[in-house]
């Protein structure tokens, strides 16, 4: 991933297809309230900068300040929802709340926008591409009435590249107006393309994309859809490997959780049960061996209380990994990713020879919950936001906003524009205060080295 973007005025305005002129439909609805506070004005924007100090370091006027657009109803809209044809499509890894997002999306377009054309495409960018045979689903209010309380996607997903020039021609070849994608960092990117072969074309479809990412590593949205409930899961098996732990002399329980770049769900799931001694995450490195390593820290917490509990996030340690491993690469997965050593099976391996080395009794037990945090169904938290999310998805697309994903940001919902929402990942900050809450509930060093 590159460089931040620099957050400024014009790095957060959103591309329109064009101007609104249609009155919106829900308009009757929300005027029958006393008060006209559901809308979204033009001129409602929630502030980037949340300090003064980052407020005046900026020495620009008050309207140059950098804002996100807010997400919401507009009493105009651009697409006619009688000619509206809709497509949804998710891609990449399994995330709780995928079902809802679909759900939210489909029941505020028929019932609130009188959209009745919606099509679900299977299988991720596959199901756009004819040679994969993959149908495409009709998707109306009954048939998703009650997806949102199984895990996974009813519209399946997949991995790998397909064409977007080919994904734009099955778009026009079916008069799609609005396409929502809800994926990770490799989908939006895959939105961005489709943005621009359609622009280049001169089609007017939005593209308009919902976040999706357990390990929270999207910026500019203060949690991700589905992280909750995934770092609850998570702390479940935390709870258990406590429990083996304390119940076996020299008891050491080893937990390794998703988190490929950012370790959001090992920080959140250890806070959730202060029972870890030791937390390990991918943007701070560590050390095994000698004085202030963590093979010495793991014996003395032994020694001292008998018993001691390990967090590991997968992407931890890979420098260590790949070093016992010669370097050797371990190839990628069909998106191009790279595929992680495993340092659940690496650590365990190390802490056992080091402990037989030195001759002190440890009995490991080592927890890998795997895919069971992501492929749960919501909890009721993720259930409210996913369907939040999906509102401010349909606003944002009937108001022919396009190649941009919804969010929320100091608790309000906003449009960020695409680009930036790839732009970098959100990670955990070695000086920040989330983790120094860890520091402060595990009791470890800021560093092993
Ligand atoms: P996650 O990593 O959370 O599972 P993801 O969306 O990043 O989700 P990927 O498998 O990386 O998952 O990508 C999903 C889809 O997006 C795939 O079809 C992939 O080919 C496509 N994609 C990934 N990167 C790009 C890119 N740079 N340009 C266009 N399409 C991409
Ligand atoms: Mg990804």
């Amino acid at each position: 991933m590159g460089e931040p973007l620099t957050v400024d005025h014009e790095a957060l305005a959103v591309r329109t297809l064009g101007p609104c002129r249609v009155t919106s439909p829900l308009l009757p609805l929300l005027s029958a309230r006393p008060t006209t506070q559901h809308y979204i004005d033009e001129g409602d924007k929630v502030l980037f900068d949340d300090t003064l100090a980052m407020v005046s370091s900026r020495k620009v006027p008050i309207e140059e300040l950098p804002s996100f657009e807010a997400a919401g109803p507009r009493r105009k809209i651009y697409f006619d929802p009688a000619k509206t044809r809709v497509g949804i499509v998710t891609c990449g890894g399994l995330c709780p709340g995928l079902n809802n997002v679909i759900r939210g999306v489909v029941t505020e377009l028929t019932t609130h926008y009188g959209v009745t054309r919606i099509f679900g495409f299977r299988n991720g960018y596959q199901g756009f591409i004819a040679r994969y045979g993959h149908d495409v689903v009709d998707l109306t209010p009954q048939t998703v009435a009650t997806i949102g309380e199984d895990g996974g996607t009813i519209l399946g997903t997949s991995r790998g590249q397909q064409d977007p020039e080919e994904i734009v021609d099955c778009l026009s070849r079916m008069n799609i107006n609005i396409l929502f994608v809800i994926g990770g960092d490799g989908t939006l990117r895959g939105a961005g393309e489709i943005a621009r072969v359609a622009n280049e074309r001169g089609e007017k479809i939005a593209v308009v994309g919902i976040p999706k990412t357990i390990d929270n590593d999207i910026p500019f949205i203060d949690q991700s859809f589905g992280f909750q409930t995934a770092f609850a899961k998570a702390s479940e098996s935390i709870v258990a490997a406590h429990a083996e732990a304390t119940s076996a002399p020299g008891g050491l329980g080893l937990v390794r959780l998703m988190g490929r770049h950012s370790g959001f769900i090992a920080c959140y799931a250890s806070l959730a049960k202060s029972d870890a001694d030791v937390v390990l995450i991918p943007e701070i490195p560590f050390t095994l061996d000698g004085e202030g390593g963590l093979l010495n820290y793991l014996r003395r917490r032994i020694e001292e209380t008998g018993h001691a509990l390990v967090v590991v996030a997968e992407g931890a340690g890979q420098e260590l990994s790949a070093a016992e491993n010669g370097g050797q690469s371990t190839g990628t997965d069909a998106s191009g990713n790279r595929k992680l050593h495993d340092v659940g099976v690496f650590l365990s391996r190390r802490i056992t020879d080091y402990f037989a080395s030195v001759g002190v009794e440890m009995n490991l037990k080592y927890i890998d919950p795997s895919y069971v945090i992501r492929s749960v169904p919501a909890n009721p938290y993720d259930s409210v936001y996913t369907i939040r999310l999906a509102h401010a998805a349909v606003h944002a697309a009937m108001a022919g906003r396009t190649e941009m994903v919804v969010g929320r940001w100091r608790r309000r919902f906003i449009h960020i524009p695409l680009p930036l929402a790839i732009s970098h990942r959100n990670q955990v900050d070695p000086s920040g205060d989330l983790w120094m809450s860890v520091l402060e509930a595990t009791g470890q060093p800021p560093r092993f080295q």
